[in-house]
C-alpha cells in the first residue's frame, strides 16, 4: 500500500514538475486572459482566468496557469479587468430590426428579450438560426396573450395583444406563435383600476396556455402585480416567470395605519407579513423567476434629487419586495422594460444599481443579468454562462464589478458568437 501511494505521489510530482498537465489551447482558438473570470453561474470568480473560444462557441474556461497557449493563437488581453458572459436584458420592447439593437451590442448587451411586439413586426426579427451580425441577439414573445379587451390593449393598443376568449383559443395562440418562432410566451394578468377593471384571463385559459407552451419547450411569463392573481392563477397554472412583482395589498384601514407609522415601509411589510411572505415562499418553492423591472417601476423616482415622503415609501416598498424574495432564495432575472419612457438602451446600469439597492450582491446581479436572464428568454442551454459548448458571447469590463457594479459602464471588449464586435482600442 505504502509503495503504491509513493508511486502515485511521484507520478503527480513528475507531471506537475514538467508542466505536461497543462491543457494545450487549439491553434485556431481565440483566448481571453489577464482578467478575473466571472462566469455568470453565481460561482466565485477565477482571479487569473482564461476563456478559450473556438469558432462561435466557448471551448474551455479555467485557471490561466492550467493552459498552454501555442504561438499563433489570438490572445485578447483583459488588462486586469473582468471577463463575463454578454449581458442579457430579458424584458424589453426592443426594436425588431437589427439596426435598432446595435447600440445594445456595442455596450455589452449581447442579447435582448422582447416581451411584447406587434404581429406585423415579427418578420423583422431574424430567425433564431441566423441571429448573427453586428447587433444584439433578439428572442421574442410576440403579442401579449390576454383576455378580450384586456391589458395592454386599453393602454398601448390592441395590436400588441392576442386576445383569447377560451382555453382552446389560448392553445391555438401559443401554437401559432411557436410556429412563427417565438422563444417564450407572455401573458397579461392585469385588472388595472379595481373600480373599473379590465377583463383578465381565468385559470382554465392560463392552464391551457402553459400546457401548450411547455409541450413546445418554452416558458410562460406573466405580467402581474396582484398577490391574489399569483395565488389563484400563476401558482396553480405553473407559470414560469413574473414580470414586475406582486405587492402586498392592504385594506383601507391597514393603509392608514401604515402611512401614520414612523417607518411606513417596515410597517407595511409587518402588516402584510405572514400571508405575503408565504406567497413569496411558494413562488420560491415552485422555482418561479421574478423579473422586477425596477427601472421602469421606480427608476425615475430614484433619480430625483429630492423625494417626497410618499415617493420614498414607493421606492422602499419596491426594493423591499425584491429583498424579501431574494432572501428567501428566490431567483431574479434582469430586465428594465426598455422602450418605456426614460429607460436606458445599452447597458442597464440603473436596473443593476437598483438590484444592488434591493440587497443583491454584485455577483448575484451579474447572475441575474446573465444566467437567469437567459433562462427566462428560453436560452438556458445556449447562453448566459461561460461554459464549454455555449455560444461565445463574452465581454470584458475595465474594472471589478464585484467591488462596484458601476464598473459595468466600462465595457472595453464585446465578442458575439466568437466574433469581435467591439474593442475600445
Ligand atoms: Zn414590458
Amino acid at each position: 500500500m505504502m509503495k503504491y501511494l509513493n508511486t502515485v505521489v511521484l507520478f503527480l510530482l513528475v507531471l506537475g514538475g514538467c508542466g505536461s498537465r497543462q491543457i494545450v489551447v487549439p491553434e485556431e482558438a481565440v483566448v481571453l486572459v489577464n482578467g478575473r473570470v466571472i462566469d455568470g453561474s453565481g460561482r466565485s470568480p477565477i482571479p487569473d482566468g482564461i476563456v478559450v473560444i473556438k469558432g462561435a462557441r466557448i471551448h474551455a474556461v479555467g485557471v490561466r496557469g492550467d493552459f498552454l497557449i501555442p504561438e499563433g493563437v489570438r490572445v485578447i488581453d483583459a488588462r486586469g479587468g473582468s471577463i463575463l458572459p454578454g449581458i442579457i436584458n430579458s424584458h424589453t420592447h426592443s426594436p425588431a430590426d437589427a439596426e435598432g439593437r446595435r447600440e445594445f451590442l456595442l455596450e455589452g448587451v449581447t442579447t435582448v428579450g422582447n416581451v411584447g411586439q406587434r404581429l406585423d413586426q415579427l418578420d423583422e426579427f431574424e430567425p433564431e438560426s441566423t441571429n448573427d451580425g453586428p447587433s444584439a441577439r433578439a428572442y421574442w414573445a410576440g403579442p401579449i396573450i390576454t383576455a378580450p379587451g384586456g391589458y395592454p390593449g386599453p393602454v398601448y393598443g390592441f395590436e400588441y395583444c392576442w386576445e383569447v376568449a377560451t382555453a382552446s383559443e389560448g392553445r391555438d395562440a401559443v401554437a401559432d406563435l411557436l410556429d412563427r418562432g417565438a422563444s417564450m410566451i407572455k401573458i397579461a394578468l392585469a385588472p388595472g383600476d379595481p373600480r373599473n377593471p379590465w377583463p383578465v384571463l381565468d385559470l382554465e385559459r392560463v392552464q391551457a396556455i402553459v400546457d401548450e407552451a411547455h409541450a413546445g419547450g418554452v416558458l410562460v411569463r406573466a405580467h402581474v402585480f396582484e398577490p391574489y392573481l399569483v395565488e389563484d392563477i400563476v401558482l396553480p397554472a405553473g407559470v414560469d416567470a413574473i414580470e414586475h412583482m406582486p405587492f402586498p395589498i392592504l385594506t383601507e384601514e391597514e393603509e392608514t395605519s401604515v402611512l401614520e407609522a414612523a417607518d411606513p415601509c417596515t410597517q407595511l411589510f409587518e402588516v402584510a407579513a405572514t400571508e405575503y411572505d408565504s406567497l413569496l415562499q411558494r413562488l420560491v418553492e415552485q422555482d418561479v423567476v421574478i423579473v422586477p423591472t425596477l427601472d421602469q417601476l421606480v427608476g425615475r423616482l430614484y433619480e430625483k434629487p429630492e423625494k417626497t415622503a410618499v415617493e420614498q415609501i414607493v421606492i422602499d416598498v419596491h426594493l423591499e419586495t425584491v429583498r424579501r424574495f431574494h432572501a428567501l432564495g428566490g431567483r431574479v432575472a434582469l430586465g428594465n422594460d426598455y422602450a418605456n419612457v426614460g429607460i436606458e438602451a445599452g447597458m442597464p446600469i440603473m436596473e443593476m444599481t437598483l438590484l444592488v439597492e434591493a440587497g443583491l450582491t454584485p455577483l448575484s446581479v451579474i447572475e441575474a443579468s446573465t444566467r437567469e436572464a437567459a433562462v427566462v428568454c428560453g436560452q438556458r442551454k445556449t447562453l448566459g454562462t461561460l461554459e464549454p459548448g455555449k455560444l461565445a458571447d463574452v465581454i470584458v469590463v475595465a474594472g471589478d464589478p464585484l467591488q462596484d457594479i458601476q464598473a459595468m459602464r466600462e465595457v472595453v471588449v464585446v465578442i458575439k458568437g466568437g466574433e469581435l464586435a467591439y474593442s475600445k482600442d
